[in-house]
């Protein structure tokens, strides 16, 4: 059995996000078909389609969605049809990392987000998704490929969401709105009166700060270039804010905003000097999280003997933790009014993928969302 459905292809390494009918396979054991309503788009669809990570093209993207669970595989008892569901990342759930409760870090993170084709079961290595007329198209990005009306996920990845939440903003609790939050409710889990000094307020950024407001870290600093960001910074939560451009040493403004080293910086920006800012703004004991991703190869550098003082730098891949604990405390968060992520939200339609990056990128929109056409309206 195949299912129709209508999906964002890119063909080849550059090429635009062109909508385009496949089919796909019913969902196997393990495996479940969501009947896509919305997907967030993150930085990695763009940096992905450009060649930056190996995802075999053609294929689809897309990795930020949340729908209704539509059929499930063999022996899946949950997620459940008719569920509401965000897909988080995948994972095997097998080897040692997943065992320890660090799906985030599975052995198989890599080909589980980028192979296009099954992790497990017994059509690992092949792709369920294909043209009309049987030629294999790469899927399964981060497991489910969400630039389509129809996603073939693992069930283990699908985190089951209340029934009025919107699935319209939920998408991005995924990756990008997790990504940040997460640094700080599990990678940092700052002290009462630490201090969080946040480099780039974008999306993650900006989730990182409304996560900081809701930690005891009494002294939150965003520092980014543009000052529309800056002002959504303060609103979240920042207690400073930092314009980089404005001041000639960034590190030495944002020590003086904190009297002296802080205990933890983020970097969300994945651009190599400002890692390193990250890195010497924290002192003594303190940690340096690196979150956004740098193109592939790129190196930093760090102070030896500065490092040897009990510093700390970590890397952390979507929010690390467990998106079946993270999200439903991040919509919890939400539904109190002490995590407004739905603000940062703005919605494109499923054609305009072009659209929601371009305005992405030039700074106008801070979380585009698509979302998918309706097969079963006339
Ligand atoms: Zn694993
Ligand atoms: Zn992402």
């Amino acid at each position: 059995m195949t299912i129709r459905i209508r999906a964002s292809v890119v063909e080849e390494v550059g090429a635009p996000f062109t909508p385009t009918d496949l089919e796909i396979d019913d969902p196997g054991p393990g495996e479940i078909l969501v009947r896509v309503v919305a997907s967030g788009v993150c930085h990695t669809d763009a940096n992905t389609r450009g060649g930056d990570m190996p995802m075999p093209l053609p294929g689809v993207l897309g990795h930020e969605g949340a729908g209704v669970v539509e059929a499930v595989g063999p022996g899946v008892t949950s997620p459940r049809p008719g569920d509401h569901v965000v897909l988080g990342w995948p994972s095997c759930g097998e080897c040692r990392n997943c065992r320890e409760g660090e799906p985030r870090y599975c052995l198989s993170i890599a080909p589980a987000l980028v192979a296009g084709v099954r992790l497990t079961g017994e059509k690992a290595g092949t792709s369920g998704y294909r043209r009309l007329d049987g030629t294999p198209v790469s899927g399964h990005f981060f497991g489910q490929s969400s630039f389509a009306t129809h996603a073939l996920a693992l069930a283990g990845q699908a985190v089951v969401i209340p029934r009025d939440v919107p699935l319209d903003i939920a998408g991005p609790l995924a990756c990008g709105i997790a990504t940040g939050a997460g640094a700080v409710l599990n990678t940092a889990r700052p002290r009462a009166g630490d201090s969080i000094v946040v480099y780039g307020a974008g999306a993650v950024g900006l989730a990182a700060v409304m996560a900081a407001r809701n930690t005891p870290a009494t002294t939150i600093v965003a520092v980014d270039v543009h000052d529309s960001r800056l002002a959504l910074a303060s609103r979240y939560g920042a207690t400073h804010v930092v314009n980089a451009s404005a001041t000639p040493d960034t590190v030495a403004t944002v020590r003086e905003i904190i009297g002296g080293s802080a205990d933890f910086a983020l970097d969300c920006t994945g651009v190599i000097p400002v890692v390193e800012q990250a890195v010497e703004t924290v002192g003594m004991l303190g940690t340096a999280i690196l979150i956004g991703g740098a193109p592939a190869g790129a190196a930093f550098r760090a102070d030896h003997f500065r490092t040897l003082f009990g510093k700390r730098i970590v890397g952390t891949l979507g929010g690390s933790g467990d998106s079946q604990r993270l999200v439903p405390a991040l919509l919890a968060l939400w539904r109190q009014g002490r995590f407004p992520f739905d603000e940062l939200v703005d919605t494109f339609d499923f054609e305009d993928i072009e659209g929601a990056l371009e305005a992405s990128r030039r700074g106008d929109v801070i979380k585009p969302v698509v979302r998918m056409p309706d097969l079963a309206a006339p």
